[in-house]
């Protein structure tokens, strides 16, 4: 760690040093594609180290063929994170090459890598102290964001220890047990209640225990954004929330807003705070090869993230970090098939692949018409043929839509590229150059100055 924070701190005022910030991160001039860094000037926060916060953004399935496809998507300038990208990151388990989220998450929230699966613990299924429980050990108050259930194995890495991701009832029991999270928001509300409710509680209502607990509890939008309380509990759908192309018809709110509530319930404590988010969806869109759905759940994770900025600019003891645990589909600018690049007629496409393989007819015969209806492409017959054959309809529809959007996919499955890391503010030069996702919460840690023992 010590070399690399050495190393880190030239290549950090290098990196950010030759961009030249501009306040605001709204306003601040898109550099266009390809644009030169112009007038070189201190990095944020120069000379200040102290951290109180710290904001850590996962997007889930997210790698560098990922950014450069949303570099194009994105209308108005490149991705915000793009100014202060400042390593690149390695994310193998304990017994593979590809991790998956559970390891690649409990590598990220307790410095310990562990095999496929497990949660909180190590290969032998010994309990980890994570880096949420160390900031509430220290006084902070935590939070987790998630847009998959809040008991989702990269949330569940962070307050609970399962030996499998899967014992998602154990994880929301443990969450109130335990009470170390004081901001809950997302999907998952089954998992909370019992089943005389419809839940998947064998006996206990885990909802009515964390009102007893001081929770306050919410259900929709218009509830998250009257909240009150410094402890809430906010699960707005049953299971995982809408997919950002169909949220708008639903009550939920957007990652945007829940990291905005959050922010402000944790941010009331005098010690400082640690907090979570995850674009959970990102990665489902990756393993369902869907351009569209990928691109628009990264544009709804960026608003949240453009948040979490405006809040570290008036409070500059704020850490931000924004890191994919791996990638999710091996997604690339190109592939065999593209018909040129193109992605940005992405924004042309309304639905995920998912839905538009529910609108179409046991026979197959409304294949061009629903896909014309939701994406404005006119199939081929040939184009068409090859979808009404395929074994799996939304599969087909998506690595179609990819191709006309010039998005090349080599896997519906995580692969084990790098990932970039990205961090902004003080002691974001802990994150610089080639680390491993163990360093993540060991350079959180040091700079918030706890001890995170494993
Ligand atoms: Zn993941």
């Amino acid at each position: 760690m010590l070399k690399k924070a050495i190393l880190g701190v030239l290549s950090t005022a290098l990196l950010v040093g030759g961009i030249g910030f501009s306040s605001g991160w709204v306003a601040a001039g898109p550099p266009g594609h390809g644009g030169k860094p112009d007038q070189p000037g201190p990095p944020p926060h120069a000379g200040k180290n102290k951290v109180e916060n710290v904001i850590l953004f996962i997007p889930d399935g997210y790698s560098a063929g990922y950014n450069v496809n949303y570099r194009h998507y994105k209308e108005d300038g490149d991705p915000v994170w793009d100014e202060f990208l400042t390593g690149m990151m390695t994310t193998h388990s304990t017994n593979d090459r590809i991790t998956d989220s559970a390891a690649a998450g409990t590598a990220m929230s307790t410095g310990v890598k562990t095999n496929n699966g497990a949660v909180g613990v190590d290969p032998d299924g010994e309990k980890l102290e994570t880096i949420l429980q160390a900031a509430h050990d220290a006084g902070k108050s935590t939070g987790l964001v998630a847009t998959s259930t809040i008991t989702h194995a990269t949330p569940a890495v962070f307050a609970s220890h399962v030996s499998s991701r899967n014992e998602q009832e154990e994880i929301a029991r443990q969450y109130i047990d335990e009470g170390s999270v004081d901001v809950l928001l997302g999907g998952g509300m089954d998992y909370f209640l019992p089943e005389s409710e419809g839940g998947r509680q064998r006996e206990r209502d885990l909802i009515q225990e964390a009102m007893d607990n001081g929770y306050q509890v919410v259900e929709n939008r218009d509830e998250l954004l009257s909240i009150e309380g410094d402890k809430v509990l906010g699960l707005f759908a049953n299971d995982a929330m809408a997919p950002e192309l169909h949220r708008e018809e639903t009550e939920e709110p957007s990652l945007a807003e829940m990291t905005g509530a959050a922010i402000d319930v944790l941010s009331q404590e005098d010690e400082g705070f640690f907090l979570m988010v995850e674009g959970s969806q990102i990665d489902w869109a990756g393993h369902a090869n869907d351009a569209a759905w990928a691109m628009s759940d990264t544009a709804a994770f960026e608003e949240a993230v453009i948040e979490a900025l405006g809040f570290a600019d008036q409070n500059d003891e704020t850490l931000i970090i924004v890191a994919g645990d791996h990638d999710t589909g091996g997604m690339s600018l190109g592939g065999y098939n593209s018909k040129g690049t193109d992605v940005e007629i992405l924004h042309r496409v309304t639905a995920t692949g998912d839905y538009m393989a529910q609108q179409i007819n046991s026979d197959r015969t409304n294949i061009q018409e629903v896909v014309e209806e939701y994406t404005s492409i006119t199939l081929s017959d040939e184009e068409t043929e090859v979808i009404k054959q395929s074994t799996n309809l939304s599969l087909a529809i998506n690595q179609t839509i990819s191709d006309y959007a010039g998005v090349g996919w080599s896997s519906t499955n995580h692969t084990g590229v790098g990932v970039p890391v990205y961090a902004y503010g003080p002691r974001s030069d802990l994150f610089t150059g080639l680390i491993d996702n163990t360093d993540i919460p060991l350079a959180i840690a040091e700079a918030y100055r706890i001890s995170l023992e494993n």
